[in-house]
């Protein structure tokens, strides 16, 4: 275990349970469509790679660059577009791929953006989940793990850009940002 990391909250191991079981339930229920998984960068990196290979549809994948926090480790609440999609959504489903919803500023800025676009639906697949500190109100379709309010890096998740490459998800010691943001 890395040495910042004071528990690891999802493993390896579990992470493919749960891009398996998530891959099976999307791949059931979009039965016969074509979907659009829309990552958003860059939390959602090794999460759109092995999700993917486990949706057994037609699928196209685009992703957005989008950001609320700046550095630290609270949300702004200010969600800025950094990158926008590169293929029209008009009509068609769109599954947003997201490492982990928080306050839920992110998504709910961005389904309301996509359906104002013409999708014809959109819903959330999350690794992660932290209901525990929703400030607006969503509850996404397909949830990896529900985890405590807890500050956790790994598997795509950063602070301050580090930490993206570990395999598992864990929590980082607090005496990491303590140092930093004191
Ligand atoms: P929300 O807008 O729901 O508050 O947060 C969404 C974004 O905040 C996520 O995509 C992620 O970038 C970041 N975020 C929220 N909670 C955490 C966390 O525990 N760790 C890290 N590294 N980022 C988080």
């Amino acid at each position: 275990m890395h040495k910042d990391i004071s528990e690891i909250l999802v493993s390896e191991k579990e992470i493919q349970i749960i891009c398996d079981k998530l891959g099976k339930q999307i791949t059931h229920d979009y039965k016969d469509k074509s979907p659009i998984l829309v990552g958003l960068l860059k939390g959602c990196m090794p999460f759109m790679s092995d999700l993917s290979k486990k949706i057994e549809l037609k699928v196209d994948i685009a992703y957005m660059s989008v950001s609320s926090y700046h550095g630290g480790i609270s949300s702004s609440g200010d969600v800025k577009i950094k990158m926008d999609l590169d293929i029209p959504i008009t009509n068609r489903n769109v599954i947003i791929v997201e490492d982990i919803v928080d306050t839920g500023n992110t998504i709910v800025t961005i389904v309301e953006l996509l359906m104002h676009r013409g999708a014809k639906s959109v819903e959330i697949v999350t690794l992660l989940d932290k209901p525990e500190g929703r400030l607006k109100p969503y509850v996404p379709k397909y949830v990896g793990r529900t985890i405590p309010k807890e500050f956790v890096v790994g598997y795509g998740l950063d602070y301050d850009e580090y930490y993206r490459n570990l395999p598992y998800v864990g929590i980082l010691n607090p005496k990491v940002y303590t140092k930093k943001e004191s």
